[in-house]
């Protein structure tokens, strides 16, 4: 890895090698370079600043702690260690980079902010924002969606924000942002389109990725004084790659900290039943940005499938498609089962109720763990269960 990584990566055009870039109208062009002028001068500004760490640490509650899991560890070998973003306020990491780009929104004096969401869980993170900031909200959501995560739809209409659903296509999350791009590109001088990961046209992955770092910046200080070293392996889930950057950050330049991204295999890995970009994609284009796809003949997104919504993408953020390139990250998958049964597991040996989404991360450290019973393993575990209760019970039932 070169050093000063986050000066070379992205380059001015918004590029991680030959992946990002912004595939946009010309007008957003111009949208999109005021949002970059923006962040790069407030963003090292003392105010933006110390109001970010102000909020982290007073509304969001940061920093999460760092756990040790005893009784899994003594089960599977290893010693497995979570992040616990599952305490961020709101119950995930979204909250880190939705704060940042309220804040930005804020300062360009806009009015209100538009994205989509999938799981919900940045729908909930972004009205929450809205809410503490007194911007307008508007969250486009799959119907489909919609039916599997209620609580946070009636969490989000709560919270002020109003609920656009999407009813074409496999009505999730790939028509969501479709949904979405084009309400902001009716009115993209009082809006601003706020996205759920480090996904989209520069400089979005940047920016989104940027606000993530906390988590490894915290993470790394915390392993470290728990156990003096550094962690052997990181693991997180990969939907479009947002808590797996923020954790990744911290240990890029580690050549001895081994990192995986963890992305849903499903139900199996005919078309449509999975979401495994990086095992099964190529490089493509979708919603303005070069990355690893899934995607039929003519470049058209293919349907996905997951049980985790918030992985329910057939793209993948830019940086992950280049640090995949460059082996720097092992990209692999966890089927719905084996989420399910990590979901359980965990639940059920250190009482913590993880995501679907996250339950993919721990599902991958347990197999991390058998096969290698000396090392440590640091999970990001991106967020909790709460929104995936009676999905799971209903259509999993209770083990014995
Ligand atoms: C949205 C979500 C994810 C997936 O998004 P990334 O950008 O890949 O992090 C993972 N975990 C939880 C809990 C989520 O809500």
């Amino acid at each position: 890895m070169p050093k000063n990584y986050f000066k070379a990566y992205p380059s001015d055009e918004g590029l991680f090698n030959e992946y990002g870039g912004a595939f946009i109208p010309p007008h957003l062009e111009t949208e999109m370079k005021k949002i970059n002028d923006a962040y790069f001068a407030i963003s090292k500004s003392h105010k933006f600043i110390s109001e970010l760490r102000s909020i982290r640490k007073h509304y969001q509650g940061r920093p999460t702690p760092v756990y040790h899991c005893n009784r899994l560890s003594n089960k599977y070998g290893g010693q497995i260690y979570l992040k616990r973003e599952d305490l961020n306020h709101t119950g995930a990491h979204k909250l880190n980079h939705c704060m940042g780009e309220a804040l930005l929104a804020k300062h360009l004096g806009k009015k209100k902010l538009i994205a989509e969401t999938g799981a919900g869980q940045h729908g909930v993170a972004l009205a929450t924002a809205a809410a503490y900031f007194g911007l307008e909200c508007e969250i486009h959501m799959g119907e489909v969606d919609m039916e599997k995560e209620h609580p946070n739809v009636q969490r989000m209409r709560i919270l002020g924000a109003t609920i656009v659903p999407v009813t074409h296509g496999l009505k999730t999350l790939k028509e969501a942002v479709d949904s979405a791009f084009e309400a902001y590109l009716k009115d993209p001088i009082t809006t601003i389109y706020c996205i759920g990961s480090v996904v989209g046209p520069h400089p979005f992955p940047m920016m989104v990725r940027d606000f993530q770092r906390v988590v490894g910046v915290e993470a790394r200080e915390q392993f470290f004084e728990m156990t003096g070293e550094l962690p052997d392996n990181v693991v997180a889930c990969v939907g479009g790659g947002s808590n797996a950057m923020g954790i990744f950050s911290a240990f890029l330049e580690e050549d001895e900290c081994k990192l995986y991204g963890v992305e849903p295999a499903g139900k199996s890995f005919k078309t449509g039943e999975h979401a495994a970009t990086m095992t099964l994609g190529s490089p493509g284009i979708i919603h303005g940005f070069k990355c690893y796809l899934l995607q039929d003949k003519e470049g058209n997104p293919a349907p996905v499938h997951s049980v985790a919504s918030g992985l329910d993408y057939p793209g993948v953020g830019p940086e992950h498609s280049m640090l995949k390139d460059l082996k720097k990250v092992t990209y692999d998958s966890i089927t719905d089962q084996e989420c399910i049964d990590a979901f359980y597991e965990l639940s059920r040996l250190e009482g913590i109720i993880p995501a679907l989404e996250s339950a993919h991360a721990v599902a991958f450290a347990f197999k991390l763990a058998k096969e290698n019973p000396k090392q440590s393993i640091l999970v990001n575990l991106s967020g909790r269960g709460d929104k995936d209760l009676d999905y799971v019970v209903d259509t999993f039932g209770l083990p014995d």
